[in-house]
């Protein structure tokens, strides 16, 4: 592989800025500097530093993102900004998309990859993969609402929910707002809020927190995002 790719798909920038690095003689291949771009190298075998930082080769970038309202889960948009509008501009070189969509006006927990098959792994429906979400809703969600989570929403086009989990956190008597978590094991369109509209109530804020074994980490502010861990990648698969 080109070194300048190696070293733009290992996080040290754009290839623009790669080429700077090269060229300042920040980077050694197997002791020796080296300034050539196009110079060949094998990530497994040759040892590559950037000034004293070893260079280790990720083949695919997953990033944790806390996606903030009013941004589409897509790649690109004529008129609206996109997640990837949020990335640093040496990530958009990276093809990276969203696994899953979160509707505009939803935020939390959306991870970034551009390995297509962790993608296909995770959203297949046969996979059943547990997402949270916290929810406030206008209204009192009560014991026979999380009954009839339990035994699987019908919507209103008529299709059954698999059985999901409804928790109740609190109510606020004066306001008539409740707040709660639900998992779900699916990915319908507008589900968490179809399933409250079955209920006779209206989600006016949600936020995801959870997909699978992955939790949104708290100290990432809106449109933030960060590498996933490599334990996180691992327990994603
Ligand atoms: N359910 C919804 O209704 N919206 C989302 O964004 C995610 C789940």
């Amino acid at each position: 592989m080109r070194l300048d790719k190696l070293l733009a798909n290992s996080g040290f920038g754009s290839r623009k800025e790669v080429k700077l690095l090269l060229k300042k003689k920040w980077v050694t291949v197997n002791g020796k500097v080296e300034t050539k771009a196009e110079a060949k190298v094998d990530s497994e075998k040759d040892i590559i530093l950037v000034g004293d930082e070893p260079v280790s080769y990720q083949e695919y970038l997953y990033l944790m993102m806390n996606k903030p309202q009013g941004v589409l889960s897509a790649t690109e948009d004529n008129h609206q900004k996109t997640v990837i509008d949020l990335l640093s501009f040496d990530l958009h070189q990276q093809e990276l998309f969203p696994v899953g969509r979160l509707d505009k006006d939803t935020e939390g927990l959306l991870l970034l990859t551009n390995d297509g098959q962790l993608a296909h792994f995770l959203l297949s429906p046969k996979r059943h993969v547990d997402k949270v979400y916290f929810a406030r809703v206008a209204g009192r969600m009560t014991e026979d609402d999380r009954i009839a989570f339990a035994d699987g929403i019908v919507l209103e086009d008529g299709y059954r929910c698999l059985p999901a989990k409804l928790e109740l956190r609190s109510y606020d008597e004066k306001k008539d707002v409740s707040e709660v978590e639900i998992t779900i094991k699916e990915g319908k369109f507008h589900q968490v809020k179809r399933m409250v509209v079955a209920c006779g109530k209206e989600v006016t804020f949600l936020k995801r927190l959870t997909m699978g074994p992955l939790r949104l980490d708290e100290n990432l502010e809106k449109g933030e995002y960060r590498p996933l861990r490599e334990e996180e990648i691992a327990v994603l698969r």
